[in-house]
């Protein structure tokens, strides 16, 4: 007999609407998420920058992440189609802009030259320019860039108008999302996930998810804490005038400013150790717009629209943690730290797979 429990979400950020809606595509009936705040809005995926870029992002000791990322890009066209059969023309365009990784000083431009030989030996396709030439491909550019790195098949998104699209397209299958609702705690009998508590209540399910993203390890009832930490992120958002359009993403080691298609310019991004402190502070955003001016002389005449903070779910490996728990029924999908706009569409097809595994396992017993 088909069991009739809920398969349970907990958060509705990237991670957790991505979840919901591909098990709904599958068939599975009942999905609920639950959500703290607002679906989407009250996320660290709403106050990210939305680049895809795991080509500028590969670092020397994370190529499993660099791995992960190129894998979940190539999803990203097939991911958006199947959305926009859900929700039409809310979804957003995947834009292939490439990244400009560009150097403002002697001490980048070394930093630069180490980063092209580490991405030459891994084997990621870079091009190196000279700063006349980075200069022609976004002419906002500060005289002072002397080299950059083109990083041509990286990408970004609008990841808010994804968030709402998800959120839509989850609705529109029939996802249930209990907003404005923390979960606490995980009840567990006899090692198996059995039920999700919040406030006084308890509601069982067939299958829990933990995608609470930085706030995972928050989540009681089992023995030991996921092992996820916040980094928190400040983040500013200028308003583009058409004078100062950027054409694409571009960065030096220490700030990137990203042009979205709703006319904003974003320029980010600390990361900084401080627990759950949201509070904005002036002297990071000071510096971040020091290095941004430094970078883009334009834009010392934008307006500021917002200065946001918000928590990178960080894991000591930097690889987010995708699968199933040490209990049965419970699963986790969660620490994707820099990388959860970029990894949405592999963290949705992975772990959506493994439950239904799971769930037929479980039918067949
Ligand atoms: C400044 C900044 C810039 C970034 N830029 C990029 C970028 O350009 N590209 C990229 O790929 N990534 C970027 N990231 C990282 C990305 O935002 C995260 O990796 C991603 O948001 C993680 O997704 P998530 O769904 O796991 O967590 P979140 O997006 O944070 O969502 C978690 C949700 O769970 C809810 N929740 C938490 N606890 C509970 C509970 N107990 N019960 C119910 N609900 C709960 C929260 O309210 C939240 O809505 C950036 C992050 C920051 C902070």
């Amino acid at each position: 007999m088909a069991e009739t429990k809920p398969h349970i979400i907990v958060g509705g950020g990237i991670i957790g609407l991505s979840i919901g809606w591909r098990l709904l595509r599958e068939g599975v009936e009942h999905v609920e998420i639950f959500e703290s705040g607002e679906a989407g809005r009250s996320s660290a995926a709403w106050v990210a920058a939305g680049m895809l870029s795991p080509r500028a992002e590969a670092g020397f000791e994370d190529m499993d992440v660099y791995e992960d990322g190129v894998r979940s890009l190539e999803l990203y066209p097939r991911f958006l189609e199947e959305l926009c059969e859900d929700v039409g023309d809310r979804v957003p365009r995947l834009e292939r802009t490439g990244t400009l990784v560009c150097a403002v000083n002697a001490d980048q431009s070394r930093e630069l030259d180490r980063q092209f030989d580490f991405r030459k030996r891994a084997g990621i396709p870079t091009q190196k320019l000279s700063g006349d030439e980075a200069r022609e491909r976004e002419p906002l550019l500060s005289t002072k860039v002397t080299s950059a790195l083109w990083l041509e098949a990286d990408a970004q998104i609008n990841n808010r108008k994804l968030l709402l699209a998800l959120r839509e397209a989850f609705h529109v299958r029939g996802g249930i999302l209990r907003e404005g609702t923390t979960v606490s705690d995980v009840i567990i009998r006899d090692n198996k996930a059995k039920a999700v508590q919040f406030g006084d209540e308890e509601e069982e399910a067939a299958t829990i998810t933990i995608a609470a993203g930085a706030w995972s390890s928050k989540i009681g009832g089992l023995h030991a804490a996921i092992p996820v930490r916040p980094v928190r992120g400040q983040m500013l958002g200028l308003r583009m005038t058409p004078h100062s359009t950027l054409q694409q993403p571009v960065r030096t080691t220490n700030v990137y400013i990203v042009p979205k298609d709703d006319g904003r310019l974003l320029v980010g991004a600390t990361a900084e150790e401080v627990s759950f402190d949201q509070r904005v502070i002036a002297g990071p955003i000071m510096e971040l717009l020091h290095r941004a001016w430094e970078l883009v002389p334009a834009i010392y005449e934008l307006e500021i629209e917002e200065i946001l903070a918000s928590f990178r779910p960080a894991t000591r490996d930097h690889r987010a943690i995708v699968g199933p728990s040490e209990y049965e029924n419970l699963f986790y999908a969660t620490g994707h730290w820099r990388h959860g706009i970029l990894e949405a569409p592999l963290a949705a097809d992975t772990l959506t797979r493994i439950i239904l595994e799971h769930t037929e396992e479980v039918m067949i017993e």
